[in-house]
């Protein structure tokens, strides 16, 4: 194409720079991954984290890795990364040996990280928390320590915003665009939210359309609720959206918008394991940043919500 409009390409600046971020995005995943293998415990954490910011736990295991520690709990309230939203972040505490007396106030790590792993052959899964400090001010409990994990609510609070109303979108864009319009992947985490779908590039009045219609759903303040049922009951129902050809196990979770508490009968529906807002009037705000092309046919919306597009829109309007 270059060549029939006279241009001239610069094959090895391109190479070059294709390289750089070859190197750049490898950088980016290096992560330090405790292998499963590590770990003995075969029994899977409890998650308590849908309803809880906090929760007493036992210690079951620590397994020592480089400069890592990774703490693995009977019970959890950390939501561990899984299908898009990040993992929390908390605190842990000893608790006293005999219940009743308050909690010992050194934490004993700062930024806990928790993530998930599924034990391929023995399909249990283990929640585990790393203590990323090494420093010697952080005391490691022992197996068979009383803990109290505590999630970073505010962080938390902020990632479900972003999750809720990533639903909103979805919900609107079909509305809008087209309900061919599918879901390609996201991010939602504590400062924003992305959406990849696959469609030709939003005009800007479908972009406005979009983002009204979010925000009039929002001041609606509609409740959100959630319920466990048979995946066999709602498999062929169209009205929840669900990734065709993904593989879900016996029992799902839907996640809704409006209608009847659990009532599978609202507005927005969505098969999800993720952690959400109690009702729409907590997202506060709604902002689409970007709307661009990241593959062909595929769409990025980058939007904010919450204390995040407060802060944006504060930007030099005071005259
Ligand atoms: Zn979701």
């Amino acid at each position: 194409m270059a060549r029939e409009r006279g241009l001239t390409v610069d094959v090895e600046g391109f190479n070059r720079l294709m390289e750089e971020q070859k190197s750049r995005a490898r950088a980016a995943q290096k992560k330090s991954v405790i292998e499963l293998s590590q770990i003995e415990t075969s029994v899977p954490t409890v998650f308590v984290g849908y309803d809880k910011f906090e929760t007493p736990a036992k210690v079951i295991e620590v397994v020592r890795v480089k400069d890592r520690t990774a703490v693995i709990l009977d019970t959890s309230a950390c939501y561990a990364e899984m299908g898009g939203q990040v993992g929390d972040t908390g605190n842990l505490s000893t608790a006293p040996a005999c219940g009743g007396s308050p909690i010992r106030r050194s934490p004993v790590t700062r930024g806990c990280i928790c993530w998930k792993a599924e034990a391929r052959k023995s399909k249990s899964e283990v929640r585990r928390v790393g203590a990323r400090r090494g420093s010697a001010e952080v005391d490691v409990p022992e197996p068979g320590a009383e803990v109290v994990l505590r999630v970073d609510a505010a962080r938390r609070q902020a990632i479900q915003r972003h999750h809720t109303v990533t639903h909103l979108l979805h919900w609107a864009l079909h509305e809008v665009v087209s309900r061919d319009a599918s879901q390609k992947g996201s991010y939602v985490g504590p400062e924003k939210l992305t959406f990849d779908f696959n469609h030709a590039p939003l005009t800007p009045s479908q972009l406005a359309d979009v983002e009204r219609l979010v925000n009039e759903r929002i001041l609606e303040n509609a409740g959100v609720s959630w319920t466990e049922v048979k995946y066999s009951h709602v498999r062929d129902r169209k009205d929840i959206m669900q990734f065709f050809g993904d593989k879900y196990g016996e029992w799902v979770r839907v996640v809704q918008v409006g209608g009847r508490p659990t009532g599978l009968d609202g507005y927005s529906m969505e098969l999800c394991g993720g952690t959400h807002a109690r009702a729409t009037g907590e997202i506060g705000l709604f902002r689409i940043v970007s709307e661009t092309a990241i593959a062909s046919g595929v769409r990025r919306i980058e939007a904010i919500a919450g204390l995040e597009a407060w802060r944006r829109a504060g930007r030099n309007w005071r005259c």
